[in-house]
């Protein structure tokens, strides 16, 4: 403002004045050009530091708090989609199983519908990532959840990686649980996991997502794999406890950064996350399945 009042004043003057003070209305627009540029560069910057990194996998609070009962946290979903597109968890209560596709949040529940996650819901556990498949490979006549993992398996050569799954596939069996909405005081989730709902679904297509996860993190996260499915309509899934596969396309993400967030309140504050649950992991994830 300063520059314009002394530009128009400069009118009277003589022209070499009035040059001179052209210049400098010039030199003040391109400052403002350069201020500009640098507030863009500033905000961009801030974006970057608030959103994930391509690639990288995010994990909201860990495997053992949840294996704890720790069945509230302080995450929403909105915060969530900021960090991935395609991911796994689950909801506030232990409200059925979630899974993210195409940055679109699904929560399958108990009575075996699929509904859309709202933005204002929260998860006490969660994975996701920005998904930019690095191998893309296809599976014929799989007979088994356990030899899909061997399978895959066999083609990962980095074990101690983080692999996330995008797995279009034509499904002639599939076994998938989930968990009815828990209330407070909470049990363990092996409690918990024993009033799940067990759906049998024959003949469909839809999408597998989830993680390979490296076995050192075992506590913080379910070691090897964790799969969700969501069919291509969209009407049923669930956790995947077991398949017969009849043609599947794996696309596969590696990655090795790993960012994990955990809650700020609540439970997760005081209860104890560091003891072996991996007996009640085995228990909760395989239950029910061959
Ligand atoms: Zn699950």
């Amino acid at each position: 403002m300063r520059g314009n009042l002394t530009a128009a004043d400069a009118d009277d003057k003589s022209d070499g004045f009035s040059l001179r003070l052209n210049t400098s209305r010039l030199i003040t627009s391109r400052m403002n050009i350069l201020r500009r540029l640098l507030l863009l560069l500033l905000l961009a910057v801030l974006a970057q530091g608030c959103a994930a990194r391509r690639g990288e996998v995010f994990q909201y609070a860990t495997i053992n708090s949840l294996l704890a009962g720790v069945f509230d946290g302080d995450l929403t979903i909105a915060e969530l989609k900021r960090h991935g597109d395609l991911g796994i968890g689950t909801f506030n209560g232990i409200d059925g199983e979630l899974m993210a596709l195409d940055g679109r949040f699904y929560q399958i529940r108990s009575d075996g519908h699929v509904y859309p996650a709202t933005d204002t819901m929260r998860t006490p556990f969660a994975t996701v990532t920005h998904f930019e498949p690095t191998r893309t490979l296809v599976l014929t006549n799989v007979p088994s959840l356990h030899a899909l993992e061997q399978q895959l398996d066999a083609l990962l050569p980095n074990k101690n990686a983080f692999q996330a799954f995008r797995i279009e596939a034509e499904v002639e069996q599939l076994k998938t649980r989930a968990v009815p909405r828990q209330q407070p005081p909470y049990p363990t989730l092996a409690d918990a996991a024993k009033k799940q709902n067990v759906f049998e679904l024959k003949k469909v297509t839809g999408t597998f997502v989830g993680f390979r996860t490296p076995d050192f993190m075992s506590g913080l996260n379910v070691p090897g794999y964790h799969l969700h499915f969501l069919t291509a309509d969209r009407q049923a899934g669930g956790h995947v406890l077991d398949c017969i596969i009849r043609r599947a396309e794996v696309r596969i993400a590696e990655t090795t950064q790993f960012l994990m967030k955990l809650p700020e309140a609540g439970a997760f504050q005081n209860t104890d996350i560091a003891r072996d649950r991996a007996a009640e992991l085995q228990q909760v994830e395989k239950n029910g399945s061959r």
